[in-house]
């Protein structure tokens, strides 16, 4: 007997059969019965066959999945690693030593997958080819080089995404890596070790390379960033990115911003020297290459699979390929945009977990479908905290999607009189006229991912700028504040819809005859200001709004945006063409470090 099918400790929906629905379990009963006989004859031979390509966040989470849903199948996973289900977004945390254990990456074992599920595991067993018409897959023993092949009736794919190794001198020296498996984690703290490496260069400043940029400096290294964009962080705006970049630069790495790599040459002590498109040479002891990845999509195409315009494989909502009998998810998998509607790739393990799900769902016969993405994403780089969701300003452009406004805030992360309270630098953008939710994107150091998960579920439930205002979120003190940064993006926002709060754009600033009006006392005005403007604080403006011209628009902005708010609040209603420059001085200056304004 199967000790795996008696595991009390089986998912949800084998457990309620069990307990719950007798019908049910006479059924299951019979049917293994009907399994049990046939095995006698010829062992799984008439048994339906779901092989799986890739055993990690789509493959595991698909074949662990399948299982619960039918015990009638046979799943076979291959991974030509040496590990299955590991935790690859631990890796960088491996490398900088918070993870200390390498065991504690690996989720789950083989034989986990065996005594639990009832499915095989087969490590370091390469997928070479895929034959569609006698649906079978070729693999290779990656240890002894046998090959065989196997048959499917259905087949899942999960291979992932590569690191991008771009074909430059010197990108195969040793002390230059990638990171995307535990061997690849091990290899850099083994070299970090065995050379005392003092010093890193990590090439590529995105989600990964700023994580390994974190763990490095944790491993008390000198560590420079290359990276050919202007602001790190591409999925966020260059002026929500300018913070993270200070912050970085503040806690000692070195920036070496709109500079790609050319090549890398070896010294004679065995360090090695990235040398710049620019001519710069930063000598180092190790490289990270973190310059993106590329889904592995080498043998859907050979067998003929439709590829998508973005290179990965192209799937339906229910993740099936243009072959009726082929899954992809994951990073390999081509996906709906839900806010642009165009078609997209998202190197993310939230997704591929559950498109694994729904993969698998589509496999029984069910008619669940994948919603598409929306790329809710975080990090944590030395201690700042940097999430975002939807679509961000760049990303609409691109897409051609105008007919939107953006408000930004710097509320607290918590009640103001509470000890403590750290900024949120948020930005929304939201549709006109209905208000509904494009994007958000925040930075700080508290409280930053609560509130893109907040603003993510309205995005997904099709919310508006309404619902962020009228939502119910919790609050004490130290969590948050009776009106939640969540509401006041919302409130905010629908001022501008009523007009209540006509924003003026920061990037017109040099373009405007508008007075530009500064609300902040005289002591914060003389620490620093917008060029151009006059200060009126918003303690004397009752006094003195009269001193202002009435034939020009009156722009106002004060440190974040709230007292302006309530200085065009009163000359609007004392007659006067008013806008706000959201978010104030701290967008302002934002603006000014991304190179938006000047
Ligand atoms: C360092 C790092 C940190 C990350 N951090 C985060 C994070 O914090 N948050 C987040 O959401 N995402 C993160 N990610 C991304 C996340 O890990 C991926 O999106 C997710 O793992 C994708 O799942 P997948 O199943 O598509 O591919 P993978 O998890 O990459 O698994 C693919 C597997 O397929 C195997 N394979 C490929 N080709 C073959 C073949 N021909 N034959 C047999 N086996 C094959 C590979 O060996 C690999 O083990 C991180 C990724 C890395 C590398």
């Amino acid at each position: 007997m199967d000790h795996g099918r008696l595991d009390p400790d089986l998912g949800p929906s084998v457990g309620s059969h069990r307990h719950g629905d007798s019908t049910h379990a006479v059924a299951q009963a019979v049917r293994r019965e009907a399994m049990v006989a046939q095995a006698a004859e010829s062992p799984r031979a008439a048994q339906r066959r779901v092989l799986i390509l890739g055993g990690v966040a789509g493959g595991a989470s698909c074949a662990a999945r399948l299982r619960r849903l039918d015990e009638s199948i046979e799943i076979v996973v291959f991974d030509r690693g040496p590990y299955a289900s590991f935790a690859n977004c631990g890796l960088p945390y491996y490398v900088g030593d918070v993870i200390q254990d390498e065991r504690a990456l690996l989720v789950a074992s083989p034989e986990i997958f065996r005594i639990r599920f009832d499915v095989e595991i087969r490590t370091e067993t390469e997928v070479t080819a895929i034959d569609r018409a006698a649906r079978t897959l070729t693999v290779r023993d990656v240890r002894t080089g046998e090959v065989r092949r196997e048959r499917y009736d259905a087949l899942v794919l999960s291979p992932g995404a590569a690191p991008i190794r771009p074909p430059l001198p010197g990108i195969d020296l040793p002390g230059v890596f990638a990171v995307r498996s535990i061997p690849d984690s091990r290899r850099i703290r083994d070299w970090i070790t065995a050379r005392c490496a003092k010093t890193a260069v990590v090439v590529g400043g995105g989600f990964i390379g700023l994580e390994m940029v974190e763990n490095l400096v944790h491993r008390g290294l000198g560590v420079a960033v290359l990276e050919k964009l202007p602001q790190v962080m591409p999925p966020l705006d260059p002026e929500m990115a300018a913070p993270v970049m200070h912050h970085l630069t503040e806690r000692g790495v070195r920036l070496h911003m709109s500079d790609g790599l050319a090549r890398i040459e070896q010294t004679p002590d065995g360090s090695v020297v990235v040398v710049a498109e620019s001519g710069a040479r930063l000598p180092t002891d190790l490289v990270i290459l973190a310059i993106g990845v590329r889904p592995e999509t080498e043998l859907a195409r050979a067998a003929g699979l439709a590829i998508g315009p973005h290179g990965g494989i192209a799937t339906d909502a229910q993740m099936r390929t243009s072959d009726p009998a082929i899954w992809a998810v994951g990073d390999a998998a081509e996906v709906h945009d839900v806010l642009t509607g165009q078609e997209t790739v998202l190197p993310l393990a939230g997704p591929a977990n559950r498109q694994g799900r729904v993969a698998a769902e589509s496999i029984v016969g069910r008619s669940t479908q994948f919603r598409g993405v929306q790329a809710t994403s975080v990090v944590g780089i030395l201690g700042m905290t940097v999430a975002s969701t939807g679509a961000s300003e760049k990303g609409l452009a691109r897409a051609g999607i105008d007919g939107f406004a953006k408000v930004y805030l710097h509320p607290g992360h918590h009640a103001s009189y509470y000890p403590g309270a750290r900024p949120i630098h948020l930005k929304l953008l939201f549709s006109v006229p209905d208000g509904r939710i494009l994007g958000a994107q925040a930075v700080g150091t508290e409280g930053v991912e609560k509130r893109i998960d907040v603003i993510a579920m309205a995005i997904q439930l099709g919310g508006t700028v309404h619902d962020l205002a009228a939502a119910e979120l919790c609050y004490a003190p130290q969590y948050g504040a009776a009106k939640d940064p969540v509401n006041l993006a919302g409130m905010i926002a629908q001022n501008v819809l009523a007009g209540d709060m006509p924003l003026a754009d920061w990037t017109a600033l040099s373009l405007t005859d508008a007075l530009l009006v500064d609300v902040r006392e005289p002591d914060e005005f003389a620490g620093g200001k917008v060029p151009g403007t006059i200060n009126v604080p918003l303690s004397q403006l009752r006094e003195r709004w009269t001193e202002l011209p009435r034939d020009r628009e009156v722009w106002v902005t004060c440190g974040v945006g709230q007292r302006a708010y309530y200085a065009a609040r009163f000359l609007a209603q004392q007659g006067f063409r008013v806008r706000n420059l959201s978010g104030g001085f701290s967008t302002y200056r934002a603006m000014r470090a991304a190179g938006i304004v000047s």
